[in-house]
């Protein structure tokens, strides 16, 4: 199994459109951050997590061809404005697009996306599937996910697990029931917006918190905003087995 990062920006994606710090003015490709998403690759499936404003630009710059399912995290629309665009794989696969999500997720999609749910579709407007998952394992393809219900603010946001992999984006909290879902994984992805106190994304210091408490392995941080810092200075802050992730950035697990 391999995770490739599509984007690890938080909303507004970095650089920020008109933004003259130094994390936006910043050369290093690895402070260039299309919005969070990612591309879980197992025995020859394929699953995205979240369809984002960068969407179209992450499935053309990675080749992705194939797409055995959509994995929502939440109906935020840094997480799902790029949705329309799944059309490509109607036309090129000939077949619908299936997506998950919770049924706070699927009312969000809908809400922005009424036209989808259309009874009688304007011919060309994407084929999905929607699949309302519980707060329990489901089954997609053959693999066996975990949904780990965490909380953003008020809002409650689907991260998941396969195997040694756990997936969490847009998390400010998460319980001791769901802390234990995660427990002994090998590989953990979470959302570290910024230094600063967030009302609904975890702080730097409070995502390392976490990774420590859950004694995991191997940390990556995501969905990250330009008032964290350049990638080489908070990478060098960092302890060993904690890195920022990067956009193409490729893990295997
Ligand atoms: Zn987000
Ligand atoms: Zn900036
Ligand atoms: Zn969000």
């Amino acid at each position: 199994m391999k995770i490739t990062f599509l984007g690890t920006g938080t909303s507004m994606g970095v650089p920020v459109i008109g933004c003259k710090c130094a994390v936006c003015l910043s050369k290093n490709e690895k402070d260039k951050r299309l919005r969070t998403s990612a591309l879980i690759e197992s025995n020859g499936e394929t699953f995205l997590i979240d369809t984002t404003p960068d969407f179209r630009e992450q499935m053309l710059k990675y080749d992705v061809n194939k797409l055995s399912a959509i994995l929502f995290t939440h109906a935020h629309r840094d997480h799902v404005a790029g949705l329309d665009d799944v059309r490509a794989y109607n036309f090129i696969l000939k077949q619908d697009v299936y997506a998950y999500g919770s049924n706070i997720t699927l009312q969000g999609i809908e809400k922005m996306f009424p036209y989808i749910f259309e009874e009688n579709k304007y011919p060309g407007v994407p084929e999905v599937n929607f699949i309302e998952i519980e707060n329990k394992p489901f089954e997609v393809a053959k693999h066996t996910f975990t949904p780990i219900q965490v909380m953003h603010y008020k809002l409650p946001v689907q991260g998941f697990r396969l195997g040694d992999l756990t997936y969490i984006t847009d998390a400010n909290y998460i319980s001791d029931a769901e802390k234990e879902k995660i427990r002994g994984s090998k590989v953990l992805v979470l959302n570290a917006l910024r230094k600063e106190k967030h009302i609904s994304h975890f702080t730097l210091q409070e995502a390392i918190d976490l990774v420590n408490e859950l004694e995991i392995e191997t940390a990556f941080f995501t969905h990250i905003s330009h008032q964290l810092g350049k990638h080489a200075d908070i990478t060098a802050e960092l302890p060993p087995n904690i890195h920022l992730a990067y956009d193409g950035l490729v893990v295997d697990i």
